[in-house]
């Protein structure tokens, strides 16, 4: 037997480990700290009421012969969460059918998992900085990256890089609104990506995990926005940061009917992948998720979004008052802030803690590009963020 060699490629993610061991360290050199945390990108308020209504009548059925649902008809999802979706995404004049969505059980499973359709000597082109997933997930295949700068002079939208290794990639991930900075494409950039995909044959994997974000009228909500995304682009999207679902894990994916290559069609090779590897998402959890799509899911879903939003708000208010220079916090719940004096990403997560008591995290963790940079996140306590925000701006009053 031979082990996968690629995982002893992986970078070991030292990031949330030695942010959490800082964080040790100085509670214990200092109890009296109220320490803040602004780092974490997990959701802090509950599933929305209709999400939990929902939830326990699927579990009442399962528990009555008559409505009991076993393995599940269709490893793509249930019909009435498959059409749900394409009902929002028709609202905003995108057209998917139905069987080109298939439900997840999150955004970060099918990231990794769609690669079991690529080969594995394909290049991938991924931003620098990076949701650290799309690259281990291409290490541990043994695939070579390559990285496309993001920086203030792109504002944190690498476009097709027009040359050099980049320019032969096979597969490239675009991520928008961004985790980590907050930037968020326009469709007239996406059109621009698209062009190139569909020009150098390539696949997009587009990750809208946050784009419920999405507020302001000129960003993207959906690469299918744009024509010809259906021939070259992946969607991968997420009930987790919509409606609470972290813990409930659900998501969903679009493969359009129209990708192929060489006789192969991408969504015929993907639906065959997910009927041999996985089962489907629980009945129950479908259900929940479905009521996201109703009238008072949807009510409820606007207003824990607007909730982040609020706390986005106050942070940028902050930053603002301080004259320091950020993006994000707009169409997305990261604010990626430049680190101000001169300080590096490290420096200035000590210089918080220290200072404010209020933890971040540091850029340079999410990839070379991200150093001197800093991201906070809007999903706290409104009353912390508050707190937090208060702190954030009489600190860096004293710089
Ligand atoms: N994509 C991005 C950019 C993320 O930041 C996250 C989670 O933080 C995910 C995907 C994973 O989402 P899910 O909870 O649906 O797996």
């Amino acid at each position: 037997m031979q082990l996968n060699k690629h995982y002893a490629e992986l970078n070991e993610s030292y990031l949330f480990s030695t942010i959490a061991r800082k964080v040790r360290e100085y509670q214990a050199a200092h109890p009296e700290a109220d320490v803040i945390r602004l780092g974490i990108g997990d959701v802090t308020l509950p599933l929305p009421a209709p999400v939990i209504e929902a939830l326990h009548g699927a579990v009442a059925e399962m528990g009555v012969q008559e409505t009991f649902h076993g393995y599940i008809p269709s490893e793509q999802g249930y019909p009435f969460l498959r059409d749900a979706i394409r009902g929002y995404y028709a609202e905003r004049g995108v057209k998917i059918s139905s069987d080109e969505i298939f439900i997840s059980d999150g955004a970060k499973s099918d990231l990794g998992n769609l690669l079991d359709c690529f080969a594995a000597d394909n290049t991938v082109l991924v931003p620098d900085p990076v949701y650290p997933v799309y690259v281990d997930d291409n290490v541990m295949a043994g695939r070579s990256i390559v990285y496309m700068a993001a920086n203030a002079g792109n504002d944190f939208l690498p476009m097709p890089p027009a040359d050099g290794a980049g320019a032969a990639a096979d597969i490239v991930y675009l991520c928008s609104p961004n985790n980590p900075t907050g930037a968020a494409y326009t469709p007239a950039q996406l059109k621009t990506w698209v062009d190139w995909a569909i020009e150098h044959k390539a696949v997009i994997l587009y990750d809208a995990a946050y784009e419920c974000f999405v507020t302001e009228p000129g960003c993207a909500r959906s690469i299918y926005e744009v024509p010809g995304a259906e021939r070259c682009a992946v969607e991968v999207c997420s009930f987790s940061k919509m409606a609470g679902f972290t813990g409930t894990r659900c998501g969903w994916t679009v493969v359009p009917t129209g990708i192929g290559s060489e006789g192969q069609n991408l969504n015929k090779m993907w639906l065959r992948r997910q009927t041999t590897k996985f089962n489907g998402v629980a009945y129950i959890i479908q259900r929940g998720a479905a009521a996201v799509f109703t009238p008072e899911g949807r009510a409820a879903i606007e207003e824990n979004l607007a909730y982040y939003r609020r706390n986005a708000a106050v942070i940028a208010a902050a930053l603002d008052a301080a004259g320091v220079w950020y993006c994000g916090g707009k169409n997305s719940p990261y604010i990626w802030l430049r680190c101000p004096a001169g300080m590096d990403s490290w420096q200035f997560f000590d210089w918080l803690l220290d200072t404010a008591h209020v933890v971040g995290t540091p850029g340079a963790g999410f990839g070379p590009c991200g150093e001197g940079y800093f991201r906070l996140t809007a999903f706290g306590d409104a009353e912390r963020t508050k707190e937090a925000a208060g702190r954030l701006r009489s600190a860096l009053a004293k710089l």
